[in-house]
């Protein structure tokens, strides 16, 4: 009597019900295939740090006496696909049953339905012990009618954990949201945290991962890879940043800069989404920083708010509305990104460094991902197929779950408004006002026509009058159509003649 119970390469959560105590009667199954590493051209180091992850995963499970059979992408007995895999298995042990975790996305969990199936052996679905909202309590504040604005749902949740709350269940410091102290511009100082994790070698993993044949984009940086690998490592990253990041999170946290991948940003979202770390640990770390006295309230809650917050809501968004969620696009947009997106080698000094930071790190914190590269694209009135898949191969964090609602919904409001009160989309001022991009620049900034003008001023209103329909009545939006409405006839006139020179060229901006 043999139960297979299969663990995803984003399910390495060590404090999982199974772990508790081995069981000889299950053998723990883990597989590197073809089929993950194929359904979209991931970074290279994406690939990399989950199988490493995935196979130190697996040793501390046999150490700890479990069975384990894993299969590695090059193991000539690997089918490269679960069905297949999980088929050969359930013979090899003669298995009478299959046990899974639920899988975090759709598509996954569409595969591992058909896999269960064609087993025909009696199967559980267990959940995976890692989110602060289970799909059931999900399933209630999220609906095919109805998705709460990400500012209730937050209340909801601190209310619900007692998270910040004082005796009388009001916010600790007055306010629920302490986004308007959080803007500031980082000028070089205070001095940034050194990146939190040593590299690790890896250079074997990657011979075999280039002799199957599969494809990446980026670097490898195999014999330097510096992500966390284990729990510990992930635990060693936590209270570095609470300790030397933390205090300056909020204030900086729309911050970018050419100097500093990180900022105080933490990183830990590979951690987290490979279940590594617990967001409730993570969470737990920043309350104590702040009761501690170490951190002040707008930080820690500008903290809590992403992972109490944006992480648990936007996957009540996608279990909410998929598969439909994934063809959504409100704005019509149909063209190609332009091929910079693969190699950085473009004019404008912004997106040269954040696409270049990504590919070199497999990295881009929030503000980049939305405010450059997410808004160019918007402006640029980019295919959300192409920009999802995008940002779903290059980021070492990207699982469905959580890029697409980001991607499609907030960045490129492809959803027509779910995720985002009001599309995301910036001129050259923002990107001016809160990076050290534009020093510089082959562009200028306070240009909208000519031929050194940077090209997101005068995208940025024709995206504007392109959608002015969808967007005219949003009272969030009436400023900048007042602002146009002053404009000078033959400024707007250059400004959008501009726009449409550039969208011609886009490959060579
Ligand atoms: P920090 O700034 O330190 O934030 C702490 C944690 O909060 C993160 O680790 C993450 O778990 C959580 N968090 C913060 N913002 C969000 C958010 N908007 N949605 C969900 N969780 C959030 N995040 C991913 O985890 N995977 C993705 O594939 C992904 N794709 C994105 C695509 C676009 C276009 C945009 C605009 C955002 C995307 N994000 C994604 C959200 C966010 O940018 C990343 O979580 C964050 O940059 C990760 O870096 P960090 O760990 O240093 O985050």
């Amino acid at each position: 009597m043999t139960t297979l119970r299969l663990v995803l390469g984003d399910q390495l959560n060590a404090s999982h019900p199974w772990f508790r105590q081995p069981d000889d009667g299950c053998v723990v199954v883990m597989m590197e295939i073809r089929s993950e590493t194929d359904y979209v051209i991931h970074h290279a180091q994406k690939v990399l740090a989950i199988f490493a992850a995935m196979r130190r995963f697996a040793e501390a499970l046999r150490a700890a006496g479990h069975r384990v059979h894993y299969l590695r992408i090059g193991d000539s007995e690997n089918r490269q696909g679960f069905a297949a895999n999980l088929q050969w298995l359930a013979a090899h042990y003669q298995a009478t049953r299959f046990e899974r975790m639920e899988a975090d996305e759709w598509r996954v969990e569409r595969l591992l339905d058909e896999a269960s199936a064609r087993l025909g052996l009696p199967s559980t679905v267990v959940d995976a012990a890692h989110f602060l909202c289970e799909r059931g309590e999900l399933a209630q504040a999220f609906s095919s009618e109805r998705v709460p604005r990400l500012e209730y749902f937050y209340r909801d949740m601190r209310r619900r954990h007692g998270l910040l709350l004082d005796d009388h269940q009001k916010p600790v410091g007055g306010r629920w949201n302490f986004d308007a102290d959080n803007r500031a511009r980082w000028p070089g100082e205070p001095p940034t945290p050194d990146w939190p994790w040593a590299p690790t070698d890896v250079s074997a993993l990657w011979q075999e991962i280039v002799a199957a044949g599969v494809r990446t984009l980026g670097e490898p940086g195999a014999d330097a890879l510096a992500w966390p690998l284990t729990r510990s490592q992930a635990r060693a990253g936590l209270q570095a940043f609470i300790k030397q990041a933390l205090p300056h999170f909020g204030r900086f946290q729309d911050a970018m800069s050419t100097r500093e991948p990180l900022l105080f940003h933490s990183g830990l979202s590979f951690a987290l989404n490979t279940k590594m770390l617990h967001p409730r640990e993570v969470i737990d770390a920043a309350l104590e920083a702040f009761e501690a006295g170490a951190v002040d309230i707008a930080a820690c809650e500008g903290f809590v708010r992403q992972i109490l917050g944006w992480r648990e809501y936007v996957r009540g968004v996608y279990w909410s509305r998929m598969p439909d969620y994934a063809q959504t696009n409100a704005l019509q947009a149909r063209r190609p990104l332009p091929r910079w997106y693969w190699t950085g080698e473009t004019h404008m000094a912004c997106l040269r460094h954040a696409i270049g930071q990504s590919l070199r790190l497999a990295y881009a914190h929030h503000i980049q991902r939305l405010m450059i590269t997410g808004n160019f694209a918007l402006l640029a009135g980019c295919d959300p197929d192409a920009v999802d898949a995008w940002y779903l191969g290059i980021y070492i964090d990207a699982f469905e779950w959580v890029e697409m609602p980001n991607t499609r919904g907030m960045s490129q409001y492809a959803d027509g408004g779910l995720v985002a009160s009001k599309p995301y989309a910036a001129s050259a001022s923002y990107i001016k006002r809160q990076s050290d991009y534009c020093k510089g620049c082959r562009y200028a900034a306070t240009r909208r026509h000519g031929d050194d003008a940077c090209p997101f001023n005068a995208l940025y209103w024709d995206f504007m009058l392109r959608h002015e329909a969808d967007f005219a009545s949003n009272p969030r939006m009436a400023m900048p159509y007042r602002a146009w409405k002053r404009m000078d006839e033959p400024e707007r006139t250059a400004t959008l003649e501009h726009a449409h020179r550039l969208l011609e060229r886009l490959d060579t901006l």
